[in-house]
């Protein structure tokens, strides 16, 4: 394979993803969006490109990937068969921010699956995801494209941020519509078990399916990577309620310091500050830019306002929880 060359940020148009897809049969690693955050990408049926992904990223090598098909066809070459709950899931979620656990095809190697007889599986509906995917007519193994513990990417100058050299190409396509990655369930069983909230919830993927959740109770290991500190920008994060942000009030808190919140705010103005307009949604959207945006305006701690943990606000809050850890 070719050394790779300083990471080049690109226009995602037909010409590039031809480019991507040609490094990507290289064995190399390509940066491309998707409706959740950005993926770092290698061909998945190549083990020693799936090896890459962790080297590039620093990623613990027992974190697996998750795989990214344009449909149900290319799902049956990863996974050993499909059973009629992820099939009910795929018709009513596919493409888009649903990740299903399955058991995987022999042909996956165990350095996508973290030595796993489990593969993770999303078909994601951007359309630079899904033209990239087709055009190769293979899946691609991409966790977020950040380094690990990192905030992940939803602009393509994050990926360059993080990752710079140790990627070839990254594909621009946007800030990310979602901006949280998906939801994962395990769906081997007659039942959805959750192993990590995204912006799909729970209530809606029962509403929609009309499926009970199983609940994640012992017979269920969270996802693996949910055990790794997470999301983290180089400042300290700390959350704050509601009722403080518009007290204008929080302990500890100096003009170096900076605020991200959706309530009113009844303080003096912090050297950073940032308001989403409104909503779950919102906020789950700006979340990930507005850390690395503290960071880069070099606040020593950013206080962050907490959601209900209702809806998105739980998906929101499990990115925010792990962030704050020290
Ligand atoms: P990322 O794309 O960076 O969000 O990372 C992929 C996530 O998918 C990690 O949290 C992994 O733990 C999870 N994942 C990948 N494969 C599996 C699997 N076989 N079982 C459970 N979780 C998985
Ligand atoms: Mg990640």
């Amino acid at each position: 394979m070719q050394p790779l060359k300083d990471a080049s940020i690109v226009q995602a148009d037909a010409r590039n993803i031809r480019r991507a897809v040609d490094i990507l049969r290289a064995g190399g690693l390509v940066a491309f969006p998707t409706e959740t955050v950005y993926g770092l990408g290698a061909r998945a049926f190549d083990g020693a490109a799936a090896r890459r992904i962790y080297h590039a990223k620093g990623r613990p090598s027992d974190n697996p990937l998750i795989v990214h098909v344009d449909g149900e066809k290319m799902l049956e070459l990863v996974v050993r068969r499909v059973p009629p709950l992820a099939r009910r899931l795929i018709a009513a979620f596919w493409p888009g921010p649903l990740t299903l656990v399955l058991e995987k095809a022999t042909r996956v190697p165990f350095s996508v699956t973290a030595g796993h007889q489990t593969v993770a599986v999303r078909c994601p509906s951007h359309p630079v995801a899904r033209a990239l995917i087709s055009a190769l007519g293979e899946p691609i193994a991409a966790p977020s494209a950040n380094r690990s513990g990192r905030p992940s990417p939803t602009r393509a100058e994050h990926v360059a941020d993080d990752l710079g050299k140790r990627v070839a190409l990254i594909l621009d396509g946007g800030p990310c519509r979602l901006g949280l990655e998906s939801t994962i369930v395990d769906a081997r069983g007659c039942r959805p078990v959750l192993l990590r909230p995204g912006t799909l919830t729970p209530e809606a993927i029962s509403r929609i399916a009309s499926i009970s959740f199983a609940s994640s109770g012992r017979a269920a290991p969270p996802s693996p990577g949910t055990r790794y500190r997470h999301y983290a920008p180089s400042c300290r994060v700390k959350l704050i309620t509601p009722s403080a942000v518009r007290s204008g009030i929080i302990p500890g808190f100096r003009r170096r310091d900076g605020l991200l919140h959706i309530s009113r705010w009844g303080g003096p103005r912090p050297a950073f500050v940032r308001r989403v307009s409104a909503g779950s949604a919102a906020y789950a959207r700006a979340l990930f830019a507005s850390l690395r945006a503290a960071e880069k305006a070099e606040v020593q701690t950013l206080f962050v306002e907490t959601l209900p943990e209702r809806g998105i606000g739980r998906a929101v809050m499990d990115r925010l929880r792990r962030a704050a850890e020290s």
